[in-house]
Parts: C-alpha cells; structure tokens; sequence
C-alpha cells in the first residue's frame, strides 16, 4: 500500500510519500513541500494540500488516487502574531536642525556663519560670515555665478535642489554645500547656524558630539545638555545644519505605551509597561509558570493586536473569542526609524521601540473537519493522526547519529517549538511566540525598507557591495569578479547576492551596518527562544539534562540561525546541528516523515 503524510504549517504544507511492501518493510517513495494555502487548520488548506500530494506522486509517475491512505498532522492550534510599539519620539519644537544623507554634498568641513537669502545678499554689507541659501526656483549656473561675483564674507551654501556638486565645480572658492533641503524655507533668516559636510567616506563629527555644538555656538554647559537630542540625531550623517534658536530645541519624549497583564492558572497576576523595555517584559513572562492568560491595556497597541489575534482565531476555530488565550509572548527592544516631528529634509530618528510576537491558543483546531472534506474530494481516507511535535521527533530520529532522549527544535515562520522524548517514550512539547516572520519584520523595520519582501531576501541571503562594474565585495571580504559588466544602476550600491541575481537595497546604511543589524535580529529572536523552549521542555526545567537537540523547520535552512543556536548552547554542552531527515531532506520533512512512520507502529500493535 502507499501512504502520504501531510504536515500543515503556518507557511509551508510537506509531503512524504511511502510505500508498504508484502513483508511490512517501509520504502519512502517522495517527497514535496508548498505554500499553505490559506490559515492553517482551515478548508482553504485543501488546496495546497491536493496540490502537494499530486507533486509528489508524480515524482514517482504516480496520481493521487493511488495512494490508499492520508495522515494528517494534528496541528497545534497556535498562531502567532506580532507588532510593535514605539516608545520614544523626537518632537523639534523649533526649526532648528536639519541632519541629513544627501548622496552627493560638496565641499567638506564646518562652517559658521548667519543665514542669509540668496535674493538678499545684495543688501548685505557687512563682513561678517554668512551662509546663504538657494531656494529651488534657482540654478546651478546663475547660484555660481551670484557667489562668485558677490564680495561677501560667504562661508556654506545651503541649496534646495540636489545640485551640490555643480555649483562647487563652478565655485572660484571652494566652501561646504550642502544640498537636498526640502524645508529650506522653514530655515529661520538671520540666525547664527552652522553646517557641517564631512570628508568622502566619513561622517560627520563636529555637530553630532554635543561639545562641538557648544563649541560654535559658544554654549553654556545647561544649554550644551538642552543639545543632546540633536547631535545624537546627526550621528552617523553626511552632512547637517544646526542653527541656533534661543526658544526652539527638540525634546525627545516617552510615548504613553500600553501595559501586560500576564495571569497565572492560581489568579496571581503581574502587570508590566511596554515601555520598560522588553527584558522586564520578559522578566514577568518568565516569573509566571503557568501562564494561563495575557490582556493587553484597552485602546492602546498592543492591546488592539492582542485583541486582533484572537478574533482571528476565533473565526477559524468557532471558538468564542474569550475561550482563546494568549499562551506565550516574546518581547525585542530594537529601534525603528521614525520621521521626526517637525523636520525639515525629512530626517528620521532612530526611535526606541519594543517588537512583540505573541501566540493565541484554541482548545482545539477543527482538523477532523477537514479531514472529512478532503477525503469526500480524493475519494481516499483520511486520517488525522498524532501530535504534531511527536511526529517531528519521529523523523528528527532519522538524522544520523542521534539518540535518545532527543530534543527537537522546530523553527518556523510563527512559532519556535520544542519537544523532547525521553527513553520512556514520553513527549513534552511547547510552542513559543516569535520565528521566521518575526525576524523578517524586524529587518524590515530595523533597515527602514518598508518592503517585508526584501526583508526576507536580506535574512536569507548574503550582501555585496558593487565596487566597480566588473567586481564587488561579499560581506566576508571575499572579491568576486565578473566578465560581463555589472548593469550601471548597480554601481556603488548594497546587493543582495541571490542564487539568479543581485538585487540593489535603497538605502543610506552602510553593509557593515545591516549585516549587525541582521544577525543581532536573528539572535535576539531565536537564541533567546532556542533556550526559552529548551528549558520548558527539559527534564527539571535544565537543559543540562537534554544530550542533543535536533534543529528542524523551515528557518534552520537559515545561513546563521542554526549556527547561533549551536553555539549557545555548546555553552551548555549539548550536541546541537540542523537535522538532515532521513539523510535526505535536511532539516525539513520531519512531521510529514514521522507521520508516515508511525503508521507502521500504529498498524501492527
Ligand atoms: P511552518 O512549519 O510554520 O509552516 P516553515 O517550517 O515552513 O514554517 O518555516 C517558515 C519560515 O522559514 C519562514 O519564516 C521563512 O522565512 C523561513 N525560511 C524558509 N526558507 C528559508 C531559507 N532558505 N533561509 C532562511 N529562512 C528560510
Ligand atoms: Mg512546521
């Protein structure tokens, strides 16, 4: 006879197909994986499933009315969810500052002088320093010309066009420009400012340390620290201009951020702010044992996605939504970049934030509902059968060189999950908030890309940088050539080096940068729930006690991530790798693996 075993994730629906011989010998025939379709647990998985299950047998040249029996996974009834909160926010109360990336200023150094329109510079006639600014009605030509004829003591140039470099290659003195100032007519006139370009390759140092500012300005140490908020905002910029604003400044303020209420099975409760940060957020989840519930503050964010989740659940289980808990929640401190309120060439300020993945539990998923609907379509029982967890570890033992007891550590799109078999052939197992998409949120937010599509090709693949139209630098530092010239618009930009093609990433952060910030995500997330996990599921709560752990699903195909994770928990020495299922299918297929094979045993007991 031939079997299939289907595993129904939250993202990914695996196949494994098998064939029974006359002496009961098993005999895996295929295999094939596709995107679930539509929430998982639900009808609209059928699709996908069908569609699956045809891959795989014709893999074998075979159709789906060959196969004589279907298991599915019992699903945990678990999904996660996550948002995020900001916590700060840098409000200028005042047009004071304009800090900014401009691709190409001009000229380099700091200077100080008093603000002056160009249309008014002949009225000028003192010799006092001066910067001038040029609106967008004017160009490069007749802006040169103006500077170059006037005998004014001009020290910058501020321009609203992004023509920095015309005007300096045409300047018979050569001074800082910066250029690309959107707001240049919010820039108070007659005030004493300064600008600042830094040198090609460099950022600026001068206006970003709060001494340097009080050094032009000539600050008092009470006014020096009233600062702070703007050169901690120009760290890391091209170029920038402070003006001097006796009543204006910008303030940095806490956002009023919603609170936790973790409940325990015993009544105690514990009540925690967002905007304590996430290591005290986590400190209370991990104070309460039995978590049992988690309210979110009414009409506050994380309330609002609390609430949202189990609405969602609800509908799919058609469990009234207070029958639904929120069974684990993982909270990241990162900083997002938000516009600051007020700014004038659109500058952002890297905000602080607390990202939350949280997981909605229902008693059960209407599995057998589905089980029904698509054996009346294939014609083909159905059956569902065994714990998803205990299926994983069913075909985690097919990985060479492991032994009982075995962890598994299933690292998915919305849950991190564990199990653990012991000797005695009991399972515990446990699904934590907080996985694949999590991280690819976090990327997306962290590196400002507001496209979760490149995010997930910046988590999975490696960067370059294009040096020249011939060759570019991965981000180990190895140089790779090219025999056909590079495509122009790749020049000088961040890629992401993809199997087909290199992907050019729009931003103003350097490789270095987004490299940090890519694998600090990707450790915040799972290391911290690789060993979360591990201790729910350990003998006594002490990972000590687990000899190895097998790192299964789709995000241990990561380059990094089963690799952060080996090296935790080496500390603790355990035998940790990514799984390789039946020496075959590396960390994937495990559950629709153990499903099959546990067949075998249910079969002939
Ligand atoms: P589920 O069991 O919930 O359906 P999967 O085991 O399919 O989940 O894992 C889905 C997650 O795996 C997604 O977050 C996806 O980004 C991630 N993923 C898939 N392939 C890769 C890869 N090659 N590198 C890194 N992450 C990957
Ligand atoms: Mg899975």
């Amino acid at each position: 006879m031939i079997i299939a075993g289907v595993d129904i994730g939250n993202s990914t629906t695996e196949i494994s197909i098998a064939k029974i011989d006359e002496q009961g010998y098993m005999h895996f025939l295929a295999s094939a994986e596709v995107e679930t379709t539509g929430t998982k647990g639900t009808v609209h998985n059928i699709k996908g499933i069908k569609e699956g299950l045809r891959h795989a047998m014709l893999k074998e040249r075979l159709q789906i009315r060959d196969l004589d029996l279907i298991r599915l996974n019992e699903a945990a009834p678990v999904i996660g969810d996550t948002a995020m909160e900001t916590i700060t926010e840098t409000i200028i109360t005042d047009s004071t500052m304009v800090g900014h990336n401009p691709d190409t200023p001009a000229g380099q150094g700091v200077a100080l002088g008093r603000t002056v329109l160009i249309k008014d510079l002949v009225e000028v006639r003192h010799k006092e320093a001066i910067l001038v600014m040029v609106p967008k009605t004017m160009d490069y030509e007749f802006c040169a010309k103006c500077i170059n004829a006037a005998d004014q003591n001009i020290v910058g140039l501020i321009l609203q066009r992004d023509e920095a470099v015309l005007v300096y290659n045409r300047l018979s003195k050569k001074i800082p420009i910066i250029d690309e100032v959107d707001g240049i007519d919010q820039l108070p006139v007659g005030k004493l400012a300064a600008i600042e370009v830094a040198a090609p390759g460099m950022t600026i140092k001068t206006l970003s340390n709060p001494y340097g500012i009080a050094k032009l300005f000539d600050l008092s140490a009470s006014e020096t620290s009233a600062v702070i908020p703007i050169s901690k905002s120009l760290i890391g910029k091209k170029s920038a201009v402070v003006v001097k604003n006796t009543d204006g400044g910008m303030r940095e303020t806490k956002i009023k951020a919603g609170t936790l209420t973790l409940k325990s099975h015993n009544e105690k409760s514990v009540t925690v702010s967002i905007d304590e940060g996430a290591s005290a957020i986590m400190e209370a989840v991990r104070s309460i044992k039995d978590l049992q519930d988690i309210d979110g503050e009414h009409d506050t964010y994380v309330g609002d996605m609390l609430r949202r989740m189990k609405e969602n659940l609800s509908e799919l289980s058609e469990e009234a939504s207070n029958h639904l808990t929120i069974s684990d929640l993982l909270a990241i401190d990162t900083f997002v970049p938000v516009k600051v309120k007020g700014a004038l060439a659109g500058e952002v300020a890297m905000e602080k934030a607390v990202a939350i993945a949280a997981m909605v539990q229902a008693d059960k998923l209407p599995m057998n509902r589905l089980a029904k609907q698509l054996e009346a379509q294939v014609n083909i029982p159905v059956k569902v059968a065994g714990v998803e967890a205990v299926m994983a570890v069913i075909g985690a033992m097919t990985t060479k060189g492991t032994k009982l007891p075995l962890a598994i550590l299933d690292l998915g799109g919305g849950s991190t999950d564990a199990a653990l078999l012991d000797e005695k052939g009991q399972v515990r197992s446990i699904h934590l908030a907080g996985a694949g998409s999590f991280v690819t949120m976090l990327i997306d937010k962290e590196l400002r890309l507001d496209n979760p599509m490149m995010a997930e090709l910046i988590k999975r693949h490696p960067l370059a940088k294009v040096n020249s139209l011939y060759h570019m630098t991965m981000e180990n530092g190895e140089v790779i050539f090219h025999h056909k010239p590079l495509p122009p618009k790749l020049y000088a930009r961040v890629v992401v080096v993809t199997d087909e093609e290199l992907i050019p990433i729009i931003t103003d952060l350097s490789l270095e940068r987004m490299v940090t910030v890519r694998q600090e995500i990707k450790h915040k997330v799972f290391v911290t729930n690789a060993i979360r996990a591990l201790e729910k599921v350990a003998p006594d709560g002490n990972i000590r006690h687990i000899p190895n752990v097998v790192i299964l699903g789709g995000s241990a195909l990561d380059q990094e991530i089963p690799e952060l994770i080996q090296q935790e928990l080496a500390n603790y020495n355990i035998v940790a790798g990514r799984g390789d299922i039946r020496g075959l299918m590396g960390p994937r297929n495990a559950v629709a693996t153990g499903l099959v094979m546990s067949y075998l045993s249910e079969a002939f007991r």
